[in-house]
């Protein structure tokens, strides 16, 4: 069993492939879209738009979703595991500002990590500048596979 809050990315070949990425607050996922997915080089700030929020259930969610159904296509955990949120306020709280700073401890993911909105559901997610930040790497090119399964999203 994974501590709590959770964050969870899931890599999602809907009609046009993105990566997820969902915070636990209280008893929701709140969520994202990116389409371009996380990166490890704080130099690189990658568009993130705000979804709907996700129920918590949904963190365990990898396979196909059917035709005809909303966000129709493979689902895959990319990547999962606890989260901090490093200020001092609720998520919530940070959410309304426009502010988010998180510390993951996921497989792939570790470190701090930055959501900074820009416009309406429009928000910039990058790798903040720490000890597990690499600019010599693309993690999603690197390390396609799940972390539950360790399927590629072509194998699901
Ligand atoms: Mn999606």
């Amino acid at each position: 069993m994974i501590e709590k809050p959770i964050f969870v990315i899931q890599k999602h070949n809907a009609r046009s492939l993105h990566y997820d990425f969902r915070l636990e607050s209280n008893e929701v996922l709140i969520s994202w879209a990116i389409p371009k997915g996380p990166s490890t080089n704080p130099a690189i700030k990658h568009l993130a738009i705000q979804t709907e929020d996700h129920s918590l259930e949904y963190a365990t969610f990898e396979g196909i979703i059917p035709e005809g159904e909303y966000g129709a296509g493979a689902v895959l955990i990319w990547d999962r595991g606890p989260y901090k949120n490093l200020k001092n306020q609720p998520i919530e709280t940070c959410l309304k500002d426009g502010i988010i700073t998180v510390w993951l401890e996921g497989k792939k993911l570790k470190g701090g990590y930055a959501l900074i909105k820009t416009d309406k559901r429009n928000w910039l997610f990058f790798k903040m500048k720490d000890q597990f930040a690499n600019s010599d790497r693309d993690i999603v090119i690197d390390e396609p596979r799940s972390v539950i399964s360790g399927k590629t999203i072509e194998e699901l």
